[in-house]
């Protein structure tokens, strides 16, 4: 990590989440490097198109904590995201060994396709693939068009969202659970560059198996606190919930 890059955000309650300040580096984070900010007048600036000068504006106004920290400019799709059924921590980094795919005219073979069991447990059978967005409330927006195609066709949430010429978003019921999806992803990258082969992906009806396994999901409980990675098709999202 060399600027003060990615952010990280958790879920405060119903109204509020916690999300890294900005210019704070998660190197060397504490407490104080993170905003509380309301759910609501972020996941209202989604649906409108905002001026620079208005998203600023509006960051501040969600902040409920006013320490002199200014929330990150991502704020907006970390709301979304924990919007999402079992999602409480949300992590978006930049890492080296996933950025050269990620800079790259086309999705990489890891958004689609798996290759060793634990990548399954800890990433899911897919990830989303994002293209190129301006960071911030437009990247905020296409993410949520993206991953709710998702949730309508795999019939549950990713663990894994890759961003094109940017970074990685993971998704976890608890912060070692959305750690290790990052930690699986960065592992399996480098995994591929080793093979001097072309890798050989495990079939559809391999990942299934694995991700169904009783004994995988014991692990996910003892590993990570998770209940469980399996999302019915009618808990793709939490919001419609919270917001009655
Ligand atoms: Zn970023």
């Amino acid at each position: 990590m060399i600027l003060a890059e990615g952010n990280t955000s958790i879920r405060a309650d119903a109204a509020s989440f916690w999300v890294k300040a900005s210019g704070q580096s998660l190197h060397e984070i504490s407490e104080q490097g993170f905003v509380q900010v309301a759910f609501e007048p972020i996941l209202r600036a989604l649906d409108q198109r905002l001026q620079d000068s208005e998203v600023k504006a509006l960051l501040e106004e969600a902040s409920l904590a006013r320490n002199g920290s200014r929330p990150s400019v991502e704020t907006f799709m970390h709301a979304w995201l924990l919007q999402l059924a079992n999602v409480n921590v949300v992590i978006h980094t930049h890492p080296t060994d996933c950025l050269g795919d990620l800079c790259q005219t086309t999705a990489p073979a890891w958004i689609e396709e798996r290759i060793f069991p634990d990548e399954i447990v800890c990433c899911g059978r897919k990830a989303v693939w994002v293209p190129y967005e301006d960071p911030g409330l437009i990247l905020a927006k296409r993410i949520a068009e993206r991953v709710t195609a998702f949730i309508e066709t795999e019939g549950e949430v990713p663990k894994v969202i890759a961003l094109q010429n940017h970074g990685i978003i993971t998704l976890g019921e608890t912060g070692a659970q959305a750690m290790a999806a990052t930690r699986m992803t960065v592992k399996a990258v480098r995994a591929r560059h080793l093979s001097t082969a072309i890798s050989k992906p495990l079939s559809r009806t391999e990942i299934d198996r694995i991700h169904v396994r009783p004994d995988e999901h014991y692990r996910q409980r003892m590993l990570w606190g998770a209940s469980g990675f399996l999302s019915s098709p009618n808990e793709g999202s939490r919001s419609g919930q919270d917001q009655q």
